[in-house]
């Protein structure tokens, strides 16, 4: 293990200063659109729903989560009808609009598990491992082509105050078998050259990247291609139950199907109760333009790893197939009533910011312009792990919750999901974490308040050696977190 060179305090890398007129103009003509959405082949969308139908099992949302449930039903039982309603386009919420940080753990990391599920965590790493591994046989298996790449994660120290945690999740992460390289200054910014860096963790195992458009579109062509009828276009208004069946309301028609599962994520649940849970926070990310062969050796990166800071306000960015680098995170914004909806896909002040840090990271990229720019809606919930439920009599199960985590933890989610509803018990289906629901978050105009003062808080540790005042250490005891 290399030595860890432990450096004096020095302040946070980022500018106090307003992002400048260049910061602002890297990405003032950038397309408003997710780079991985807008770089896929045109398609016609799959028809909406006309008339009445019914089906044996529908899903609501074509993101992962329905589409790996979609696909697991059919390969489980042929002969099922299996249903899909999209409200847009599949793929068009959080799946295709995330850093494609495809990583193996099912609890947001382990020291998140940990702290919520220790007598559970070597089973939880263990299926999560499984998940992963299950995951990228499935692609094969589905001739999925997501770029997918085992670069692995590199988790970087701005500050020297955060060399101590870096060596505490090393430690971690060995006992739980996971494979990593705790880097100094110098050998941090061998494998990415950034004047940012004080130090590095490169977790080798357990997790990878993809491109998340390709991914979400690869699972919609599976399921067409496994017999899943899918319906685009359909969102669905009403949901009431009609004898022993649910009966679901679109705009153009109704489908009457005795097991529903909710994959809607961070949208409006339909299920009013479940709104209790969950906070849809947005992330912002911009993409910028192939970087050329001078710029890509001035920047490094041979290996290719995702890389994320360690700021409790943390960035997240990594390297594309073609050349770019996507650059996201920072500001986790939740707006009042937990308004949702492509009228907050753009947000000025958190592009301007991502422009700023992006250049603070990479200064001899300066000059290098953004071609997208988006936001995306989390399912934020205060224990940051999908969880569980059932509605309609046992008619309804839902799976929610994966709070910025869950590139890989929707294959498990949707099958934990599919268990429930066909009343299976599994080694899963026993976990406390399927079993158990998070805290609730309070009702409005307290959630906005909570949520503010958490982020205000988490801003100020940032500013203040990451030392976590009295509100985040309640929040801690409590159990309650607001993250993205
Ligand atoms: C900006 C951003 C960055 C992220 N980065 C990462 C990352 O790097 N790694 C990681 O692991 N996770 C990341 N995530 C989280 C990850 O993308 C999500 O956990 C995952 O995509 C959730 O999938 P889902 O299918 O549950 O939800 P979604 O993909 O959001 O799908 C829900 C679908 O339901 C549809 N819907 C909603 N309401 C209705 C209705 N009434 N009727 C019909 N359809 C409806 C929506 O249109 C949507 O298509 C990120 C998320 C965002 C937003």
């Amino acid at each position: 293990m290399p030595p860890l060179l432990y450096r004096e305090p020095m302040p946070s890398p980022w500018p106090q200063s307003d992002p400048s007129p260049a910061d602002r103009a890297a990405y003032a003509d950038a397309e408003p659109r997710p780079f991985w959405l807008a770089t896929l082949p045109e398609r016609a969308a799959h028809d909406p729903l006309t008339g009445a139908t019914d089906a044996d099992l529908c899903i609501i949302g074509g993101g992962y989560t329905g589409l790996w449930a979609a696909l697991a039903a059919k390969a489980e039982n042929p002969g099922r009808d299996v249903l899909v309603l999209e409200a847009t386009r599949c793929g068009n919420g959080a799946s295709g609009r995330n850093g494609g940080f495809l990583e193996a753990s099912l609890t947001h990391g382990l020291a998140n598990g940990l702290s919520r599920f220790a007598d559970e965590m070597d089973q939880l790493e263990r299926l999560g491992a499984e998940n992963f591994e299950g995951l990228r046989g499935d692609l094969t298996a589905h001739g999925i082509d997501c770029d997918y790449e085992t670069t692995g994660v590199l988790s970087v120290a701005l500050e020297s105050r955060e060399l101590p945690d870096l060596t505490e999740e090393a430690e971690l992460a060995r006992r739980f078998g996971t494979e990593v390289e705790l880097l100094d200054a110098d050998a941090t910014r061998e494998q990415v050259n950034s004047p940012t860096y004080v130090g590095g963790l490169w977790h080798r195992t357990g997790s990878a990247l993809v491109h998340p458009g390709r991914l979400a579109d690869g699972l919609r062509v599976a399921a067409h291609k496994a017999g899943v009828r899918i319906h685009e276009l359909s969102p669905v208004r009403d949901l009431h139950t009609e004898g022993a069946t649910l009966r679901l309301t679109t705009e153009g028609g109704v489908v009457t199907a005795p097991k529903v599962l909710m994959a809607t994520s961070a949208y409006p649940p339909l299920v009013g109760a479940v709104g209790r849970y969950i906070a849809p926070v947005y992330d912002y990310a911009l993409m910028t333009e192939p970087l050329s062969a001078q710029q890509q050796r001035e920047v490094g990166w041979a290996n290719r790893q995702g890389v994320s800071d360690m700021g409790n306000q943390f960035h997240y960015y990594r390297p594309t197939a073609d050349g770019r680098i996507l650059y996201g995170g920072y500001d986790a914004v939740y707006r009042y009533g937990g308004d949702v909806g492509p009228h907050r896909d753009e947000d000025d002040a958190s592009f301007a910011k991502l422009s700023q840090h992006f250049f603070t990271t990479f200064p001899q990229l300066e000059g290098l312009r953004f071609s997208h720019r988006w936001g995306g809606a989390i399912d934020t919930c205060s224990r940051f792990s999908v969880f569980f439920g059932r509605a309609f009599g046992g008619r309804l199960v839902y799976a929610l919750g994966y709070t910025g985590l869950g590139v890989g933890a929707t294959r498990f989610g949707a099958r934990v999901a599919l268990d429930l509803l066909d009343g299976r018990a599994t080694e899963a289906t026993q976990l406390k974490m399927v079993r158990r629901r998070p805290l609730p978050f309070p009702p409005e105009p307290l959630r906005s308040g909570v949520i503010q003062l958490t982020r205000n808080r988490l801003a100020a540790a940032d500013r203040n050696d990451g030392r976590r005042g009295l509100w985040l250490r309640t929040l801690d005891r409590l159990g309650l977190g607001f993250d993205s």
